[in-house]
Protein backbone atom coordinates (compact mmCIF):
# COMPACT_ATOMS: atom_id res chain seq x y z
CA UNK A 1 0.00 0.00 0.00
CA UNK A 2 1.29 3.34 -0.65
CA UNK A 3 1.51 6.31 1.99
CA UNK A 4 -0.97 8.13 0.31
CA UNK A 5 -3.48 4.89 0.32
CA UNK A 6 -2.56 4.15 3.85
CA UNK A 7 -2.78 7.70 5.17
CA UNK A 8 -6.50 7.99 3.25
CA UNK A 9 -7.74 4.84 5.15
CA UNK A 10 -6.71 6.36 8.48
CA UNK A 11 -8.57 9.51 7.39
CA UNK A 12 -11.68 7.80 6.73
CA UNK A 13 -11.24 5.70 10.11
CA UNK A 14 -11.33 8.69 12.05
CA UNK A 15 -13.30 10.92 9.97
CA UNK A 16 -16.30 7.80 10.91
CA UNK A 17 -14.76 8.03 14.38
CA UNK A 18 -15.70 11.59 14.89
CA UNK A 19 -18.92 10.78 13.58
CA UNK A 20 -20.28 8.53 15.70
CA UNK A 21 -19.11 10.70 18.47
CA UNK A 22 -20.86 13.39 16.90
CA UNK A 23 -23.94 11.17 16.96
CA UNK A 24 -23.54 9.63 20.07
CA UNK A 25 -23.58 13.37 21.27
CA UNK A 26 -26.32 14.68 19.55
CA UNK A 27 -23.65 16.93 17.78
CA UNK A 28 -23.43 18.17 14.16
CA UNK A 29 -19.66 16.78 13.02
CA UNK A 30 -19.20 20.35 11.17
CA UNK A 31 -18.70 21.71 14.98
CA UNK A 32 -15.49 19.91 15.23
CA UNK A 33 -12.39 20.33 13.31
CA UNK A 34 -9.74 17.41 13.25
CA UNK A 35 -6.05 18.76 13.79
CA UNK A 36 -3.95 16.52 12.06
CA UNK A 37 -0.96 15.85 14.11
CA UNK A 38 1.99 15.17 11.94
CA UNK A 39 4.78 16.19 14.44
CA UNK A 40 7.93 13.77 13.94
CA UNK A 41 6.56 12.70 10.25
CA UNK A 42 8.03 14.05 7.22
CA UNK A 43 6.68 17.23 5.42
CA UNK A 44 5.60 14.98 2.34
CA UNK A 45 2.77 13.51 4.89
CA UNK A 46 1.79 16.93 5.34
CA UNK A 47 1.38 17.73 2.06
CA UNK A 48 -0.53 14.13 1.62
CA UNK A 49 -3.36 14.79 4.50
CA UNK A 50 -3.45 18.18 3.08
CA UNK A 51 -4.09 16.55 -0.67
CA UNK A 52 -6.55 13.87 0.97
CA UNK A 53 -8.93 17.27 2.53
CA UNK A 54 -6.90 17.84 5.89
CA UNK A 55 -7.79 21.38 6.18
CA UNK A 56 -5.49 21.97 9.58
CA UNK A 57 -2.36 20.05 10.77
CA UNK A 58 -0.65 20.53 14.65
CA UNK A 59 3.13 20.63 15.43
CA UNK A 60 4.44 20.66 18.70
CA UNK A 61 8.35 21.43 18.09
CA UNK A 62 9.95 24.62 16.74
CA UNK A 63 11.99 24.26 14.18
CA UNK A 64 10.92 21.39 12.95
CA UNK A 65 7.11 22.97 12.78
CA UNK A 66 8.80 25.98 11.01
CA UNK A 67 10.64 23.57 8.48
CA UNK A 68 7.63 21.72 7.52
CA UNK A 69 5.52 25.09 6.92
CA UNK A 70 8.22 26.11 4.69
CA UNK A 71 7.74 23.16 2.79
CA UNK A 72 4.43 23.08 1.92
CA UNK A 73 3.63 26.78 2.25
CA UNK A 74 3.43 27.13 -1.13
CA UNK A 75 1.60 23.54 -2.27
CA UNK A 76 -1.24 23.53 0.49
CA UNK A 77 -1.72 27.75 1.32
CA UNK A 78 -4.80 27.50 3.23
CA UNK A 79 -3.42 25.22 5.60
CA UNK A 80 -3.97 26.18 9.11
CA UNK A 81 -1.14 25.51 11.33
CA UNK A 82 -1.55 24.69 14.91
CA UNK A 83 1.32 24.83 17.59
CA UNK A 84 0.44 22.55 20.08
CA UNK A 85 3.70 22.46 22.20
CA UNK A 86 5.61 24.28 24.46
CA UNK A 87 7.02 27.66 24.10
CA UNK A 88 10.34 29.07 24.85
CA UNK A 89 9.31 32.96 25.31
CA UNK A 90 12.63 33.43 22.96
CA UNK A 91 11.13 31.73 20.05
CA UNK A 92 7.79 33.35 20.65
CA UNK A 93 8.42 35.69 17.87
CA UNK A 94 9.75 33.16 15.11
CA UNK A 95 6.52 30.73 15.75
CA UNK A 96 4.21 33.83 15.40
CA UNK A 97 5.54 33.95 11.85
CA UNK A 98 3.76 30.60 10.78
CA UNK A 99 2.11 29.28 12.93
CA UNK A 100 -1.67 29.94 13.36
CA UNK A 101 -3.02 29.21 16.16
CA UNK A 102 -1.23 28.36 19.34
CA UNK A 103 -2.52 26.07 21.61
CA UNK A 104 -0.04 26.43 24.47
CA UNK A 105 -0.44 29.64 26.13
CA UNK A 106 0.28 29.30 29.45
CA UNK A 107 1.97 32.33 31.02
CA UNK A 108 2.05 36.03 30.68
CA UNK A 109 5.46 36.55 29.77
CA UNK A 110 4.94 34.37 27.04
CA UNK A 111 1.68 36.47 26.26
CA UNK A 112 3.37 39.72 25.83
CA UNK A 113 6.44 37.98 23.46
CA UNK A 114 3.23 36.04 21.17
CA UNK A 115 1.99 39.72 21.17
CA UNK A 116 4.94 41.46 20.02
CA UNK A 117 6.21 38.19 16.73
CA UNK A 118 2.88 39.08 15.96
CA UNK A 119 2.94 42.51 15.70
CA UNK A 120 6.31 42.21 13.75
CA UNK A 121 5.03 39.89 11.71
CA UNK A 122 2.04 42.00 10.55
CA UNK A 123 -0.47 39.09 12.04
CA UNK A 124 -2.91 38.17 13.99
CA UNK A 125 -2.40 34.84 16.44
CA UNK A 126 -5.23 32.91 17.61
CA UNK A 127 -5.03 31.94 21.06
CA UNK A 128 -5.74 29.22 23.42
CA UNK A 129 -5.01 29.28 26.90
CA UNK A 130 -3.92 25.66 28.22
CA UNK A 131 -5.43 24.14 31.08
CA UNK A 132 -3.79 21.92 33.09
CA UNK A 133 -5.46 19.15 35.41
CA UNK A 134 -2.70 17.24 36.77
CA UNK A 135 -2.68 18.41 40.33
CA UNK A 136 0.65 15.60 40.91
CA UNK A 137 3.25 16.56 38.41
CA UNK A 138 3.95 20.00 38.92
CA UNK A 139 6.07 19.93 35.66
CA UNK A 140 3.41 19.47 33.44
CA UNK A 141 2.08 22.63 31.07
CA UNK A 142 -0.73 24.80 31.39
CA UNK A 143 -2.39 27.16 33.86
CA UNK A 144 -4.18 25.79 37.22
CA UNK A 145 -8.34 26.20 36.56
CA UNK A 146 -8.05 28.96 39.00
CA UNK A 147 -5.65 31.01 37.27
CA UNK A 148 -7.67 30.55 33.40
CA UNK A 149 -9.59 34.09 33.65
CA UNK A 150 -6.34 36.32 34.44
CA UNK A 151 -4.39 34.89 31.51
CA UNK A 152 -7.43 35.41 29.11
CA UNK A 153 -7.98 38.71 30.11
CA UNK A 154 -4.20 38.98 29.78
CA UNK A 155 -4.26 37.73 25.42
CA UNK A 156 -7.51 39.79 24.93
CA UNK A 157 -6.05 43.18 25.98
CA UNK A 158 -3.29 42.50 22.75
CA UNK A 159 -4.53 43.89 19.16
CA UNK A 160 -2.15 41.46 17.38
CA UNK A 161 -3.69 38.46 19.92
CA UNK A 162 -7.09 36.65 19.43
CA UNK A 163 -8.27 34.51 22.53
CA UNK A 164 -10.47 32.19 20.77
CA UNK A 165 -11.02 29.39 24.09
CA UNK A 166 -8.90 26.67 25.96
CA UNK A 167 -7.19 23.52 25.35
CA UNK A 168 -6.10 20.63 27.53
CA UNK A 169 -4.43 17.38 27.41
CA UNK A 170 -6.04 15.10 29.83
CA UNK A 171 -3.49 13.59 32.17
CA UNK A 172 -2.10 10.06 31.56
CA UNK A 173 -3.91 7.24 33.76
CA UNK A 174 -6.82 8.61 34.45
CA UNK A 175 -10.58 8.56 33.08
CA UNK A 176 -10.40 11.72 30.88
CA UNK A 177 -14.05 12.45 31.09
CA UNK A 178 -14.49 14.26 34.27
CA UNK A 179 -11.47 16.60 33.21
CA UNK A 180 -12.95 17.12 29.39
CA UNK A 181 -15.95 17.84 31.73
CA UNK A 182 -14.14 20.33 33.96
CA UNK A 183 -12.65 21.97 30.70
CA UNK A 184 -15.93 22.28 28.87
CA UNK A 185 -17.50 24.43 32.32
CA UNK A 186 -14.03 26.66 32.50
CA UNK A 187 -15.05 27.28 28.29
CA UNK A 188 -18.71 28.67 29.29
CA UNK A 189 -17.39 30.62 31.93
CA UNK A 190 -14.82 32.12 29.96
CA UNK A 191 -17.61 32.63 27.26
CA UNK A 192 -19.48 34.57 29.26
CA UNK A 193 -16.94 37.93 29.85
CA UNK A 194 -15.06 36.36 26.34
CA UNK A 195 -18.20 35.50 23.33
CA UNK A 196 -15.33 34.54 20.63
CA UNK A 197 -13.66 32.48 23.05
CA UNK A 198 -15.77 29.22 21.55
CA UNK A 199 -12.74 26.40 20.88
CA UNK A 200 -12.50 23.63 23.04
CA UNK A 201 -9.42 21.58 21.95
CA UNK A 202 -9.45 18.26 24.06
CA UNK A 203 -9.07 14.60 22.73
CA UNK A 204 -6.86 12.72 20.89
CA UNK A 205 -6.14 9.53 19.42
CA UNK A 206 -7.23 7.44 22.69
CA UNK A 207 -9.59 9.54 23.92
CA UNK A 208 -11.13 12.04 21.22
CA UNK A 209 -14.57 10.45 21.86
CA UNK A 210 -14.90 11.25 25.46
CA UNK A 211 -13.92 14.71 24.17
CA UNK A 212 -16.41 15.44 21.48
CA UNK A 213 -18.79 13.85 24.07
CA UNK A 214 -18.13 17.15 26.34
CA UNK A 215 -18.50 19.99 23.79
CA UNK A 216 -14.93 19.19 22.30
CA UNK A 217 -14.18 21.50 19.24
CA UNK A 218 -10.82 20.48 17.94
CA UNK A 219 -9.44 17.09 18.18
CA UNK A 220 -5.77 16.68 17.64
CA UNK A 221 -5.03 13.77 16.39
CA UNK A 222 -1.95 11.87 15.65
CA UNK A 223 -1.00 8.53 15.94
CA UNK A 224 -4.35 7.09 14.82
CA UNK A 225 -3.79 8.83 11.17
CA UNK A 226 -0.20 8.87 10.52
CA UNK A 227 1.00 5.64 12.93
CA UNK A 228 3.20 5.13 15.45
CA UNK A 229 6.07 7.53 16.04
CA UNK A 230 9.49 6.88 16.69
CA UNK A 231 10.26 7.20 20.56
CA UNK A 232 11.67 10.65 21.70
CA UNK A 233 15.14 10.68 21.62
C1 LIG B 1 1.28 14.57 20.09
C2 LIG B 1 0.15 15.40 20.54
C3 LIG B 1 -1.16 15.06 20.16
C4 LIG B 1 -1.52 13.84 19.33
O1 LIG B 1 -1.42 12.71 20.12
P1 LIG B 1 -1.80 11.24 19.51
O2 LIG B 1 -1.88 10.41 20.72
O3 LIG B 1 -0.71 10.88 18.59
O4 LIG B 1 -3.09 11.39 18.82
C5 LIG B 1 -2.17 15.91 20.59
N1 LIG B 1 -1.92 16.99 21.33
C6 LIG B 1 -0.68 17.35 21.72
C7 LIG B 1 -0.48 18.55 22.55
C8 LIG B 1 0.39 16.56 21.34
O5 LIG B 1 1.63 16.90 21.73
Amino acid sequence: MTRRAALAANLAAVRSRIDAACAAADRDPAEVTLVAVTKTHPASDVALLAELGVTDVGENRHPEAQHKHRDVAESAPDLVWHFLGAVQTNKASQIARYADVVHSVDRPKLVTALARGAELADRRLDCLVQVDFDTTDPGRAGVAPADVAALADLIAGHDTLRLRGVMTVAPLGVDPAPVFEHLQQISLALRERHPDATVISAGMSEDADAAIARGATHVRIGRALLGERPPLK
